[in-house]
């Protein structure tokens, strides 16, 4: 079953002869339940991409695919309802917590958003919103003791748990991860990575794993691929990245 069809896709910014082109005849599919690496350089087009496949960014030509409907064909309730299906993880995740709310209600936001939406993960344990979110903050490791802090108070990689548990709480069908360990100390970006690969065997969720770290890309997709100047310039399956041709 493919989950997600990016088909053909261009997408420059700057109307001039001189605009930047971001990507360039990108096409490739992700299957339900795998996970698929991106690695390039800065500037590459990685985060034009992934705004792209979360229907952010509407691409100049070609198209994309969630679930068999064309994203930027449907509006408003069908466009939302597959949303719902996509979440994302950001580098940073200072920028998606607000900073004046305690870190358990951050993490019921995307739940606030789709309150019909009962994720499996939570079937057992929607008494009470605290409740959900302890639940939530359990599967990605952190303590109950941090619920009612705030953002600023945790840690670097505390505060990627929070974005992972938030990523996660509606049960999404594709968690996009767009650089998610780039601005974490070495020690941090080893648990988050285990964290992402005991999530992808215990929910079965896709991944779009975007990275310009290439050990970190292998260790969690199935399949790879290298993205220079916005072209796809090589794919293969993770487990050849090392081995002779
Ligand atoms: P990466 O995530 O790999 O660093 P980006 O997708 O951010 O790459 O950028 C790809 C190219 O598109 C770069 O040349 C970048 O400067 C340009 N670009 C990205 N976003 C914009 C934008 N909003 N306006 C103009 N140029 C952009
Ligand atoms: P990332 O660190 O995820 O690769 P970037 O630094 O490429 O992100 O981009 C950060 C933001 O700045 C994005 O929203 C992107 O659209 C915008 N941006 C990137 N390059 C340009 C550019 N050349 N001109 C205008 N906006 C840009």
């Amino acid at each position: 079953e493919k989950l997600v069809s990016v088909e053909g896709v261009c997408k420059s910014y700057g109307k001039r002869a001189n605009g930047v082109s971001a990507l360039q005849d990108v096409t490739f599919h992700i299957l339900a339940g795998e996970c698929v690496g991106v690695v390039g350089e800065s500037g590459s087009g990685k985060s034009t991409l992934s705004r792209i496949v979360l229907g952010l960014e509407k691409p100049d030509q070609g198209k994309v695919f969630c679930m068999g409907t064309s994203l930027f064909e449907k509006e408003g309730c069908a466009m939302r309802e597959l949303r719902q299906h996509i979440q994302v993880v950001f580098q940073d995740p200072t920028s998606s917590l607000n900073q004046r709310i305690p870190i358990w209600r951050s993490v019921l936001e995307p739940l606030d958003n789709f309150p019909l939406v009962v994720p499996p993960i939570l079937a057992d344990v929607r008494h009470s919103r605290r409740e959900t979110a302890q639940k939530l903050l359990e599967i990605v490791g952190l303590e109950e003791q941090h619920l009612d802090r705030y953002p600023h108070e945790l840690s670097g990689g505390q505060r990627q748990r929070v974005a992972i548990a938030r990523g996660i709480s509606l049960g999404p069908r594709l968690l996009i991860c767009d650089e998610p360990t780039s601005s974490l100390d070495v020690y941090m970006q080893a648990q988050i990575l285990r964290l992402l690969q005991e999530l992808k065997e215990k929910l079965g969720m896709s991944y779009l794993f975007i990275s310009h770290d290439l050990a970190a890309v292998r260790m969690l997709s199935d399949r790879m691929m290298i993205i220079q100047n916005g072209r796809i310039v090589d794919q293969f399956e993770s487990r050849d990245l090392y081995s002779p041709q």
